[in-house]
C-alpha cells in the first residue's frame, strides 16, 4: 500500500511563519517518500498504480502541518505501569522498597502490555522512535512490532560484578538475540535489538567487553547510563582511580555506535575524549530534575564540540509521562537557566535534538521532509490554539505545542494514528488497569 498526502503544508526554509508554508502533495512509496509536487495528478497516480499494481490510500491533509516525527533516545517503555508510583522519595529508596519488588513479579505478558501503553502515549505526542533498555526484551519486542513504532530494545544487563551473574546476564541476551533473529528481524524492519548494559557501577568489566565484541560482530547499537550523579563519579574514582569516561577508555570499552544516557556528571577532559568516538548523548531534562540529579548537562560543550546530541523522555517513573513537548521545552528551560544566559541555545536546535540528530545518530535518512527520506512522520493540527499565531513554527513546536496538536502519526509509511484514535487503544488501557490492580493496589 502506498500513500499519498494531498494539500500537505509543509515548512518553507526560507521563513518559518506559517504565512509563508508550502502547500504539497507528498507520495510515499513503501515506506520512503517518493515525491513531493504542488500537485500530483490524477493521471500520474494511475500511472503509479498501473505500474507498481498497488493501491494507493489518498489522505486529504487540508489545514495540516506535516512534520518528521521525534525519536525518544532515552526510555524504559515497560515501566509505564509505575506512573506516580511512589514519587517524591530518596532514589534509593524508591529502588529498594517501590521498584525492584514489583520488578521481580513482572512477566513477560505484563511488558508486552506495559509497552504498548507506553506506546500509545508515545505516539500521541508524536515519537515515531524510541530507544529503549528494560527487562523481558522479547515482550517488549513483541509489543513495539504490533504498535507500528520504529524502535531499538535492549535488555538490561546488570551482574553487580558476579561472575555467575555476568554470565546468566549473557546467556538472556543471546537466548533473546536468537529470539529476535528467529521471529522479528527479517520480516520487521523497523524494529532493532541492541545492548543494554545498565552502567558502569552495576556492570563488570568483563560484562562490559563482551557488550563491545558483540556489539562489533552483529553491528548493533549499545545502550548504557552515564554519570548520571555525582555519587556514581565519586565512586568510579575511589574504585578505579580515574574518572567514568577515563574508565571506559582504559579498559577499551569506547566505540562507535554507544548511545550514553543523562551525561550530566562529565569534565573537559572527559568530553574530549567521547569526542574521537561516534557516540551519541542524551538529555533527559525531566527525570534529571525529578530525581535531583544535581549538576547541570553541558549541553553547550557537546553541541559546540558537534557531539550528536539528542533528548530523552525516560521512564514514565521518574517523568511522568512521555511527551516530547515537555522534554523539549524542558531541555530549552534548563539551560538557559543553567547558563544564565537566554541565547544559550534556539528552539530550532532544541528541535534538532529531538529530530533529526537522532536520525542521523541511528543512521537513518530520516528527520527531514524531503524526496527520499523515511515516512515517520506527524501532522499538526494548525487550528490547535496551541499553535496560533505561528510566527516561528519552531518557537510553537518548542515552547508552547501539546501532543493534543498533533491529528495523525506516520511511521515507515503506515498510518499509526488517524485523527487522535490508535487501533486497540482501549483494550491496551484497559489490560495495564489490570496489571496495575494485580501487582501494586492489593
Ligand atoms: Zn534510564
Amino acid at each position: 500500500m502506498s500513500l499519498l498526502l494531498k494539500n500537505a503544508r509543509i515548512i518553507n526554509p526560507n521563513s518559518f511563519s506559517a504565512n509563508n508554508f508550502l502547500t504539497k502533495d507528498i507520495f510515499i512509496k513503501s515506506n520512503v517518500i517518493d515525491m513531493i509536487s504542488d500537485k500530483i495528478s490524477d493521471e500520474l497516480i494511475d500511472n503509479i498504480k498501473k505500474n507498481d499494481n498497488k493501491n494507493i490510500r489518498v489522505f486529504d491533509c487540508e489545514g495540516k502541518l506535516v512534520l518528521p516525527g521525534f525519536v525518544n533516545m532515552h526510555t524504559h517503555c515497560a515501566m509505564s505501569l509505575f506512573r506516580g508510583y511512589g514519587d517524591d522519595m530518596p532514589l534509593h529508596d524508591w529502588l529498594s522498597k517501590k521498584i525492584w519488588p514489583i520488578e521481580a513479579k513482572l512477566t513477560e505478558e505484563d511488558c508486552y502490555w506495559n509497552a504498548r501503553f507506553a506506546f500509545i502515549e508515545m505516539i500521541k505526542s508524536g515519537i515515531t522512535c524510541f530507544f529503549d533498555m528494560y527487562w523481558h526484551l522479547d515482550g517488549v519486542l513483541r509489543a513495539a512490532v504490533d504498535s507500528g513504532i520504529r524502535g531499538y530494545c535492549s535488555q538490561v544487563m546488570i551482574d553487580m560484578f558476579d561472575e555467575n551473574k555476568s554470565k546468566e546476564s549473557i546467556n538472556t541476551v543471546l537466548k533473546n538475540y536468537k529470539y529476535f533473529s528467529n521471529n522479528i528481524e527479517g520480516y520487521c524492519d523497523r524494529i532493532k535489538m541492541i545492548l543494554g548494559p545498565h552502567a558502569i557501577y552495576t556492570v563488570s568489566e568483563k560484562t562490559l567487553l563482551w557488550c563491545k565484541k558483540f556489539s562489533e560482530e552483529q553491528n548493533i547499537f549499545i545502550n548504557i547510563h552515564l554519570s548520571e550523579t555525582e555519587k556514581e563519579v565519586d565512586d568510579c574514582i575511589k574504585k578505579y582511580g580515574v574518572r567514568p569516561v577515563e574508565y571506559l577508555e582504559k579498559i577499551k570499552f569506547l566505540k562507535n555506535n554507544i548511545v550514553f544516557a543523562h551525561s550530566i556528571w562529565l569534565d573537559e577532559k572527559e568530553i574530549d575524549i567521547l569526542k574521537k568516538y561516534n557516540i551519541c548523548v542524551v538529555h533527559n531534562p525531566i527525570s534529571n530534575m525529578k530525581l535531583s540529579v544535581g549538576g547541570k548537562f553541558p549541553l553547550k560543550k557537546y553541541v559546540d564540540k558537534n557531539i550528536f546530541t539528542t533528548l530523552g523522555t525516560d521512564s514514565v517513573s521518574s517523568n511522568n509521562s512521555l511527551d516530547m513537548f515537555e522534554t523539549m521545552k524542558f531541555a530549552s528551560l534548563l539551560s538557559k537557566h543553567n547558563y544564565v544566559n537566554p541565547i544559550i541555545t534556539n528552539s530550532r536546535e532544541i528541535y534538532s535534538m529531538a529530530t533529526k540528530n537522532a536520525y542521523d545518530f541511528l543512521g537513518i535518512k530520516g528527520g527531514e521532509i524531503k524526496e527520499g527520506f523515511i515516512a515517520d512522520f506527524i501532522l499538526l493540527d494548525l487550528n490547535h490554539y496551541s499553535l496560533i499565531p505561528c510566527n516561528d513554527i519552531f518557537s510553537n513546536l518548542v515552547y508552547s505545542a501539546k501532543p493534543e496538536c498533533i491529528d495523525s502519526v506516520i511511521c515507515n509509511g503506515q498510518i499509526i494514528m488517524k485523527n487522535r484514535k490508535i487501533d486497540g487503544e482501549d483494550i491496551i488501557r484497559d489490560k495495564v488497569k489490570g496489571i496495575s490492580l494485580r501487582l501494586l493496589n492489593k
